[in-house]
């Protein structure tokens, strides 16, 4: 089968090359991998700015169905359709492990930059209880977006920082920009604003009825609104999806006082300017983010399943696997929004 193999440290060093399907252990299943989407993450490894352990083949998000089972394999059988949370290899033991965090262990390989993941036609799932079955009323290649839900759903949502009646402003037009904005109004906003600077992604924003405003990051008109909406105070949330200096000064400007700013955007930088003194004065909540939980991928699930997530917007590139050069060359310049390899 071809994978998208990243064959050594360093940028680039990206290859589709001919490999055998994977052997699978006793405690194992075999994916038949249906949709695998390409994430800035992946961007980032074939950039060098993320950790990997190569020679890995990429993939982190990914539906497909069960094509064989380890012979201790009790709960799943062939032909089972299921997405996965990548928390694999996670020791178990850790304080981290231990408090219900496998997901920040430092042991943790995820399928995709720790062990060879969903980029190829078959994928060695070693840990069968990260699964998740995919309902059966849920097409398949529309689960593929619940690895990247499923850390909106944990950063947006299940942190309660978000009260019924808030007005909330998210930075960043990307799938996850979009995503946090359509799960920041299920959480109760009463108005959602997504700023950005991508003229076709906010194009497609302005499409989403969940999404209120869709404004440039560089027009006044990002504070006008919100402090119409409130009174003159600030909004009650800054989402950021950008990891944009740019982004956090606007979000500093605009948020109220003692409002909650969280960051849920992987940075291109190392470090970025942070409008520290504004955010203090004002006593804002500031949240970071890391990966998923268990409770937000049957969330996420359910409301991929309950059609409240619009896949067919946010999914702008259906490619085979051997047009990848297309994907991984000039992301920042190209006219899509999210593209998946289909198998
Ligand atoms: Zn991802
Ligand atoms: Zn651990």
């Amino acid at each position: 089968m071809k994978a998208l193999v990243k064959t050594q440290k360093g940028k680039g060093y990206l290859e589709l090359k001919e490999v055998a399907v994977p052997e699978i252990g006793d405690n194992e299943v075999l994916i038949k991998v249906q949709s695998a989407g390409i994430c800035g993450t992946d961007i980032h490894i074939y950039n060098d700015e993320f950790p990997y352990w190569p020679p890995v083949i990429l993939g982190h998000e990914f539906s497909g169905t069960i094509a064989a089972t380890g012979k201790d394999v009790a709960d799943w059988k062939v032909g089972d359709r299921v997405v996965g949370e990548p928390h694999t290899m996670a020791c178990g033991k850790c304080y981290l492990c231990r408090t219900g965090n496998p997901q920040i262990c430092a042991s943790k390989r995820s399928p995709g930059w720790g062990i060879d993941g969903a980029f190829a036609a078959y994928m060695r799932w070693p840990e069968t209880r990260l699964l998740h079955r995919v309902p059966e009323s849920l097409q398949l290649e529309e689960a593929v977006l619940c690895e990247p839900l499923a850390n909106v759903v944990s950063d947006v949502a299940l942190n309660n920082i978000i009260t019924v009646g808030d007005v909330v402003v998210v930075a960043g037009t990307g799938p996850i920009g979009i995503m946090a904005a359509v799960v920041a109004r299920q959480a109760g906003a009463r108005h959602v604003i997504l700023i950005g600077r991508n003229e076709f992604k906010m194009a497609i924003a302005r499409n989403l009825s969940a999404i209120n405003q869709v404004l440039s990051i560089s027009s006044n008109d990002v504070v006008v609104s919100v402090m119409e909406l409130t009174d003159g105070r600030g909004a009650d949330v800054f989402i950021d999806a950008s990891g944009s200096a740019q982004a956090l000064a606007v979000g500093a400007h605009l948020i109220r006082k003692l409002g909650t700013f969280t960051a849920i955007g992987f940075s291109d930088n190392d470090t970025i300017d942070f409008p520290y003194r504004q955010l203090m004065m004002k006593g804002v909540k500031f949240f970071f983010n890391i990966s998923t939980k268990f409770e937000s991928w049957d969330r996420s699930l359910a409301l991929l399943e309950g059609g409240y997530i619009p896949y067919d917007k946010i999914v702008t590139g259906k490619r085979k696997i051997d047009d990848w050069q297309g994907v991984f060359k000039n992301p920042r310049s190209r006219e899509s929004l999210k593209d998946v390899f289909v198998f």
